[in-house]
């Protein structure tokens, strides 16, 4: 089933339908589930459902004042007006109208964040390790007057209702989080607060208890695909399927995974890993190389992001292969039948490494280096501790 073009999540359709029909839709939810599965679209959508004058059943009506103002596009500036000296603009949404530039067509997974006065949005802004306070509270000399808390109590300017979505909840700090705990507590009538994460476990106890939890789970090959194929990541339904197969129900992982450079280099990290010993100097330098490939100029503004999203392919990829290689070694030799990609790096591997216990520490300790990248470490020292205590 698709819901105004959201693949899979079916259960989440039908549990805030049956809310909204009766009503009852209200009050402070937290997404969670892997990146790339969809939530952030589902939240757009259902803001623009819940914000429409005259929605038809569960679906916003499309023509109405509300539906035309939600569909206009403006894209974030976060990183000027977070720097600024100057108090932040009333509005909490920071962005500016795209003024005819073109949409960016190399980046599928790039999206608008809608201009509608009642829906407020909030994100970590790529050069910030975590959410900043004055999005949420506004600035320290004009704190609990401006912001996302102080925003959504204002009269509503339309329907009477208000949507409010705080991306990236994984960052939240501290400060930011206790700055949200009465207006998600207690939020004004009809006003729906959707903070976004990954797992309910990366939020603070303070916010996951104010919050319905929301479960999200990765897309099933055929919905992925069916996503790829609508995104013209895939060109038919068969490269879908080929993508879809490794993504574990990611849209961004069937992305990266798409990747020409990955493509290439992805080889070489299997060959590497499969080694009675990884070459760490060397290989580390290899690493450093993919991670810090040259930039397209437009890209430049997100450089420290983008290192780092190229990193956690390589660690993910690497985390995977330790993964299987551990199923491997304990047996399951029907993984080495089926046709996958890393297959005859694994026999090598297991040939060479054939200790079970070391890939499972191995496995241990890439997810550690992958769980670093969030917290913001110096990265050719988390790509060369990792490779040397491989
Ligand atoms: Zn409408």
């Amino acid at each position: 089933m698709s819901w105004q073009g959201i693949e899979g999540h079916d259960r989440v359709v039908e549990m805030f339908s049956r809310a909204f029909s009766r009503g009852r839709l209200e009050g402070s939810f937290l997404f969670t589930g892997p990146e790339g599965i969809g939530k952030r679209s589902f939240a757009f959508r259902l803001a623009k459902t819940i914000l429409c004058l005259s929605p038809d059943g569960f679906a916003p009506c499309g023509k109405c004042e509300s539906c035309r103002l939600f569909e206009m596009k403006f894209k974030p500036v976060s990183e000027e007006v977070v720097r600024s000296e100057k108090p932040l603009p009333a509005k909490t949404r920071r962005a500016v109208p795209v003024s005819g530039e073109p949409d960016e067509p190399s980046d599928p997974l790039a999206f608008d964040i809608p201009n509608h006065p009642d829906f407020y949005y909030v994100a970590k802004p790529a050069d910030r390790a975590q959410i900043p306070i004055e999005l949420l509270a506004g600035p320290k000399e004009n704190r609990g007057r401006s912001g996302l808390c102080y925003n959504i109590f204002r009269t509503p300017y339309l329907g009477g209702r208000k949507v409010a979505v705080i991306d990236d909840a994984d960052f939240l700090n501290e400060e930011g989080a206790n700055s949200l705990l009465k207006t998600l507590e207690e939020p004004p009538r009809g006003a729906v607060i959707i903070l976004i994460g990954t797992s309910p476990a990366k939020q603070l106890p303070t916010i996951r208890s104010r919050c319905q939890s929301v479960r999200f789970l990765p897309l099933s090959p055929r919905d992925l695909t069916a996503v790829l194929v609508s995104r013209g990541i895939a060109a038919d339904f068969d490269e879908g399927m080929r993508l879809a197969r490794y993504a574990d129900g990611s849209c961004k992982n069937a992305l990266e995974y798409n990747d020409p450079s990955l493509e290439l280099f992805r080889p070489e990290l299997y060959k590497q890993l499969a080694q009675p010993r990884v070459d760490a100097v060397a290989f580390s330098k290899r690493v450093i190389e993919f991670v810090e490939e040259k930039k397209k100029e437009k890209e430049k503004a997100r450089e420290g992001e983008i290192k780092r999203r190229r990193l956690a392919i390589v660690l993910t990829r690497a985390a995977r292969f330790y993964r299987d290689l551990t199923r491997v070694l304990s047996g399951e030799t029907s993984l080495l039948a089926g046709n996958i990609e890393s297959g005859a790096d694994l026999r090598a591997a297991a040939r060479n490494r054939p200790d079970p216990d070391r890939a499972i520490r191995n496995a241990e300790r890439t997810v550690e280096a992958l769980e670093q990248i969030d917290r913001m470490g110096n990265l050719t020292y988390i790509i060369e501790a990792w490779l040397s205590d491989l």
